[in-house]
């Protein structure tokens, strides 16, 4: 998807850093924050949005659970508040699915 800003940071043509990164996954700070804590977890593949998914992502949405966990425990929010979004229709503003892990004091509405 040649306009799509995160298929951009995922082929690296915008420069990001990332927290996580596997053949399928990446993971990053969110440009605005919400929250203290405000990661985008973003699959590789570009489906636009969440009812796009279907029975053949099954893996990939184990992995975005296992990745969520893996970055809940790497900011100590397990005890904190946490928090995973994922917008549709109007409140979508990137049509590239990605959840939100939100954790800590949040400040703004995702
Ligand atoms: P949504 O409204 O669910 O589509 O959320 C899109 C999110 O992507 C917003 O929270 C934006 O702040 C964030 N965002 C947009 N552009 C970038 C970027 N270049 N790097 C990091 N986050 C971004
Ligand atoms: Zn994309």
């Amino acid at each position: 998807m040649e306009e799509c800003i995160f298929c951009k940071i995922i082929n690296k043509e915008i420069p990001k850093e990332f927290r996580f990164e596997s053949d399928t996954l990446v993971a990053f700070d969110d440009i605005s924050p919400s929250a203290d804590v405000h990661i985008l977890i973003v699959p590789r593949v570009h489906i636009e949005k969440m009812l796009d998914l279907n029975k053949n992502h099954s893996n990939l949405l184990v992995q975005i659970f296992e990745v969520v966990n893996r970055l809940v425990q790497e900011n100590n929010l397990s005890g904190d508040s946490y928090r995973l979004v994922v917008n549709g229709g109007r409140a979508q503003h990137v049509p590239h699915l990605h959840f939100h892990l939100l954790g800590g004091q949040w400040k703004k509405m995702v």
